[in-house]
């Protein structure tokens, strides 16, 4: 199938490399040049404009950083809307704000143009490995026609609701994932101080209940004091931004979420904001004046 993909970032590139591997023709588009050529050099074919990309592809795939981004390649000028013909699937897999998602579609609708948001977890480990969760909202339709594709790019599919639902639920993914990196890090600098080995305390503790995916793949880096990313505190910024401004609007207090996101904005301050969010172990560091350490 020729498929079109504007966002050839950290996790669109890979994701871009598994859909040529399962034999899909793939018309890219960045604003960066060089990933561009990246993904041609895989044996993708270039576009100057997210409108060109519409232009020659029924089904279009976004991976961009924020809602303004989405928004801007989707409805502005030279836009997938500008270039799209009706019956055009677009299948956003950023991470951006339900509220988004829904305007996004609202305009995508009235030209005939089906939109789901479908945002992943598991990193650019599970992009490259083609086994990325995904969660998707819209009509159920449409997440049908799509799910084969999606499913190259996934390891699950899972559809949760109407539009904006994908993200409601990246949005819940994205809290469990901070607090739990706070909580692990809380934890372990309590025993660094007490003077237990942080390496015995992961071994002794990882199989039972308070062991996590966050957990096993987190203090191996923290222990290690490698905070290169991964995902980098910037985009769980966004984030919890998004998280905070959708719990306000719907009515859901969101004390803890909102005690993290302050650590965030430390770390941020502190010019980490382009490392890993396992560095909010750093911020424990910081106030406690330890490193957790083998
Ligand atoms: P990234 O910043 O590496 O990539 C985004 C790409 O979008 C960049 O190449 C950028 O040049 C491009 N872009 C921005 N504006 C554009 C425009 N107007 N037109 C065309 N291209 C444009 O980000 P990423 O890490 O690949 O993340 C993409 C999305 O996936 C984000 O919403 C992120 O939150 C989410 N996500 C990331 C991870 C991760 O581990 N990196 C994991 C899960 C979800």
């Amino acid at each position: 199938m020729k498929l079109g993909f504007i966002g050839l970032g950290i996790m669109g590139k890979p994701m871009v490399k598994n859909l040529l591997k399962a034999g899909h023709e793939v018309i890219v588009y960045d604003v960066i040049q060089s990933n561009v050529d990246q993904a041609v050099a895989e044996g993708a074919n270039p576009a100057n404009s997210s409108k060109e990309v519409a232009e020659q592809c029924k089904l279009v795939i976004t991976m961009l950083p924020n809602s303004p981004h989405v928004k801007s390649v989707v409805m502005g000028e030279n836009g997938v809307l500008d270039g799209a013909q009706p019956g055009t699937i677009l299948v956003d897999m950023s991470s951006i704000a339900p509220q988004a998602s829904q305007e996004i579609c609202k305009a995508c609708g009235e030209k005939g143009i089906k939109m789901i948001d479908a945002p992943v977890s598991g990193g650019e480990p599970k992009a490259v490995d083609g086994t990325l969760s995904i969660m998707v909202g819209g009509d159920e339709e449409v997440f049908k026609e799509v799910y084969d594709i999606l499913m190259v790019m996934g390891g699950s599919a899972v559809h949760c609701g109407d539009i904006g639902a994908g993200n409601t639920t990246k949005l819940a993914n994205q809290i469990i994932v901070a607090l739990n990196i706070a909580a692990v890090s809380e934890a372990f600098m309590l025993s660094t101080k007490a003077g237990v080995n942080p390496i015995k305390v992961f071994d002794a503790i990882k199989g039972g209940l308070a062991g996590s995916t966050v957990m096993n793949a987190k203090v191996p880096m923290i222990t290690e004091g490698n905070f290169e990313p991964g995902f980098k505190i910037n985009l769980h910024i966004k984030d919890l931004n998004n998280a905070l401004e959708t719990g306000h609007n719907v009515g859901a207090p969101l004390p803890l979420a909102s005690q993290v996101m302050e650590m965030l904005q430390t770390l941020k301050a502190d010019g980490l904001g382009d490392k890993d969010h396992s560095a909010i172990a750093k911020y424990y560091e910081k106030v406690a004046d330890a490193e957790i350490r083998k």
